[in-house]
């Protein structure tokens, strides 16, 4: 089978990462988790004190940016300016700030030639917001990940809990919360493609998530 570049958008705590990940590795694809870039910025707008609609600021801030993946056998790591901020992007401050600058047309320009760059030669999976809509539409096959609230809280409350002192409900209010901001901002609104695959995970584990999108590759490329 040729390589393929395939996408997988959905909604905060869908299990995209995950699966995303297990995708890849069982296709021998590489993975790239586009939220990752978006936190990334947000980092580094919060380091030098930038206000998150501070177009002048993102703007100069973008252009002095060098942010590239490192892919390692335990996952990929992310370093900005060869500094390795990977551990420091996951947190509630982080992900509501990554959610406001993601909304500012500067950032997402930036960020559209990096992640279509990222793209060239296929054999790559990318998880995020746009993918299938704006960043790669004509991607080989399109998924959108969804699964209800409660179960996206709950799953991103264990991933979380050993980091954070937030309740069930403090963080189902937070993935409302960006997930309203990502529906509704102008520019690349979170929304599936019109071609894509829609796959509620709400009653099934991330392996039966992957076989099922085995399944649709497999006809898909029939
Ligand atoms: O996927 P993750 O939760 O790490 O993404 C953090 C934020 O980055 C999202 O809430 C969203 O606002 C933004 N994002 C985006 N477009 C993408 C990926 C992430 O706007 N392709």
């Amino acid at each position: 089978m040729q390589p393929l570049l395939i996408t997988i958008d959905g909604p905060a705590g869908a299990g995209k990462t995950t699966v995303s990940r297990s995708l890849a590795k069982r296709l021998g694809y590489r993975y790239i988790d586009t939220g990752a870039l978006y936190r990334g910025v947000a980092f580094e707008a919060k380091s030098k004190g930038l206000s998150h609609d501070d177009d002048v600021g993102l703007e100069n801030l973008c252009m002095s940016l060098d942010l590239k993946f490192v892919f390692a056998e335990e996952g990929s790591r992310l370093f900005s300016n060869n500094k390795d901020i990977t551990d420091q992007i996951r947190n509630s401050e982080i992900s509501m700030l990554a959610s406001a600058v993601s909304a500012r047309p500067v950032v997402r320009r930036y960020l559209l030639d990096l992640q279509r760059n990222m793209g060239n030669g296929k054999g790559v999976v990318f998880e995020g917001r746009d993918m299938g809509t704006v960043v790669f539409p004509s991607a080989d096959i399109k998924f959108f990940l969804d699964a209800s609230c409660k179960t996206r809280a709950l799953r991103r409350y264990k991933e979380l809990s050993s980091k954070t002192s937030l309740t069930i409900d403090e963080i189902e209010q937070d993935i409302n919360q960006r997930d309203e901001n990502d529906r509704t901002r102008s520019l690349a609104p979170l929304k599936p493609a019109d071609d894509a695959i829609i796959v509620d995970s709400t009653y099934l584990s991330a392996d039966e998530v992957v076989e099922l999108m085995l399944s649709h590759i497999g006809k898909c490329m029939c």
